[in-house]
C-alpha cells in the first residue's frame, strides 16, 4: 500500500512525526513485551515523552505544552499503534489536559498542565464504578462538603493509568440528590492522600500493558479549590462537552491499527508460502485483503474530515460516535481477518497481529459502549 498522507498534516507535522518514530522506535520498542508482562509501563517511560514534546503537543506553551494543534497529538496515536505498543496512555492525559484547559481556573491550569506536559502528573479519568458504566448519572462516588474541604468516598473500576496516576480526576456527587445536576470533576492529587488505595492492574485480554485499575475513596480530604473550574455541579457538562475529541482519538487510533496490521499481513502473505505459492496468490487472500483496503481507505477520509473538523472546532457529538463506532469496529473485524490470514502463527502472542486483535476488542467497550454511540446517532436523526 501506499504510504497515507493526511491532508491536514503540514511540513512540521511531518517533522514532528519522524522525531517521535525514531523516539518511539528507540525507547518504547524494546520495552513492549516487558510492559505487557508487567502490566503497565515504569514512570520514567512518561517523564521520556513529556521531555520530547509528547505528552502535550497541542497545549499552549504558557502552560508548558508545545503551542501546536491537534494534528500533533494524532501523530503520537498512529506511531504507537504502528508499532503496535499499546500500553501508554497517553490519550487519557490528553483527555484530563484539555478538561483542565477549557475549564480549569488560571490557577488551576498553571498547578497541573506543566507537570501533565512532563510527565510528573499522570493522570486518570475516573467515571466508571463497579455499579455504573454507561450510566454515568447514577454514579454513587459522593464528595460531602465540610469547610474547606470535600470528604471524598466511593469507589472507581477499569481506571486506566490508574495503577501509575497521581493527579486523578474523579467523577462524583456534589449533590446526591440531584442527577447530571449534582455531578462535579474533583482533582485528586494521591501521592500521600489519606483514604486513597489502588489495586494492581486489572488483567485483561487485550492492552495488557495498559494499566486498568480498581479505585478506593474512603472519607479522603479534597481542597474546595480542586473542584474543576471552581464551581460545583458542572461536571456532566464539562464531560460532555468534550466528548468529540475523546471519541475521535479512539477512531484515529483504530484506524492507525487497522492501516498497520493490514500492512503487516500484505507483507506475510507475500513471504509465506503454501502448495507452493505464496498465499497471496490465493483469490481468497487477495480479495479479503482488497475489502480490507478499501475500507481501511474509506475509514481514513472519514477520520481526516474529522480531524480537519476537530481542529476548526465543527465536530458535532454524532459524527465523532459515528467515527468512534465506525472505526472501532473496522479496527476489530480487519484484526480478525488479518489473524486468519496468518494462519496458526496468528494465535501466537509473539506475532503482532495476535496482539492487534485482542488489543481491538475494548475499542468497541470504552469511550462510551457502541450501542451507546449509535444512541447519540440516532437522537440527531
Ligand atoms: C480496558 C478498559 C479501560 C477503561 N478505561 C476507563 C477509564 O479510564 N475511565 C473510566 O471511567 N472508565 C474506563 N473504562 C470503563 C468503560 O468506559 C465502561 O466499561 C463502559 O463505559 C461500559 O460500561 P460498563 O462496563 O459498566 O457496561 P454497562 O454500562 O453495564 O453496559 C453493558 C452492556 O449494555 C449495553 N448498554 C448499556 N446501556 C445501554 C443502552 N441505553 N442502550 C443499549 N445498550 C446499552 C452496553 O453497550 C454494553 O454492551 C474502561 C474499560 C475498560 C475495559
Amino acid at each position: 500500500m501506499n504510504a497515507h498522507q493526511s491532508s491536514w498534516m503540514t511540513e512540521d507535522h511531518v517533522m514532528y512525526r519522524d522525531g517521535v518514530r525514531k523516539f518511539l522506535e528507540t525507547e518504547f520498542l524494546p520495552q513492549r513485551e516487558h510492559w505487557v508482562e508487567q502490566g503497565y509501563p515504569e514512570k520514567e517511560y512518561w517523564k521520556k515523552a513529556g521531555e520530547m514534546g509528547l505528552l502535550c503537543p497541542d497545549l499552549p506553551v504558557e502552560y508548558g505544552g508545545g503551542g501546536g494543534d491537534f494534528g500533533f497529538d494524532v501523530i503520537t496515536y498512529e506511531e504507537l499503534m504502528r508499532l503496535c505498543i499499546s500500553s501508554f496512555g497517553n490519550g487519557i492525559q490528553s483527555i484530563v489536559a484539555h478538561y483542565i484547559l477549557r475549564y480549569g481556573t488560571e490557577e488551576q491550569k498553571l498547578r497541573w498542565l506543566p507537570g501533565m506536559a512532563t510527565g510528573e502528573f499522570i493522570t486518570s479519568i475516573a467515571m466508571t464504578e463497579p455499579g455504573t458504566g454507561s450510566d454515568l448519572q447514577s454514579i454513587k462516588t459522593s464528595a460531602a462538603r465540610d469547610g474547606d474541604e470535600y470528604v471524598l468516598t466511593g469507589s472507581k473500576t477499569f481506571i486506566t493509568n490508574g495503577y501509575n496516576a497521581n493527579l486523578i480526576c474523579v467523577v462524583c456527587k456534589t449533590d446526591p440528590s440531584e442527577g447530571a445536576k449534582g455531578v462535579s470533576l474533583l482533582m485528586c492529587e494521591v501521592d500521600d492522600l489519606n483514604g486513597f488505595s489502588r489495586n494492581k492492574p486489572l488483567k485483561k485480554i487485550g492492552m495488557k500493558g495498559q494499566d486498568t485499575c480498581e479505585l478506593f475513596f474512603d472519607e479522603c480530604r479534597i481542597p474546595v479549590g480542586n473542584v474543576l473550574g471552581g464551581e460545583e455541579g458542572q461536571g456532566f457538562y464539562q464531560l460532555m462537552a468534550q466528548l468529540p475529541r475523546e471519541r475521535l482519538i479512539i477512531a484515529v487510533s483504530a484506524i492507525a491499527a487497522v492501516e498497520a496490521v493490514l500492512e503487516q499481513t500484505i507483507e506475510y502473505t507475500k513471504e509465506r508460502k503454501a502448495f507452493n505459492k505464496p498465499l497471496m496468490s490465493f483469490q481468497n487472500t487477495k480479495f479479503k485483503l482488497a475489502e480490507m483496503a478499501t475500507e481501511a481507505k474509506i475509514s481514513r477520509v472519514f477520520v481526516d474530515h474529522c480531524i480537519e473538523q476537530l481542529m476548526v472546532g465543527n465536530l458535532d457529538n454524532e459524527t465523532a460516535s459515528m467515527a468512534k463506532w465506525w472505526c472501532s469496529e473496522k479496527q476489530f473485524d480487519t484484526a480478525h481477518q488479518c489473524l486468519q490470514l496468518h494462519g496458526g502463527y496468528g494465535y501466537m502472542m509473539e506475532y503482532p497481529v495476535a496482539h492487534y486483535f485482542t488489543d481491538s476488542r475494548v475499542q468497541m467497550i470504552y469511550g462510551g459502549s457502541n450501542e451507546i454511540m449509535k444512541e447519540l446517532i440516532s437522537r440527531s436523526l
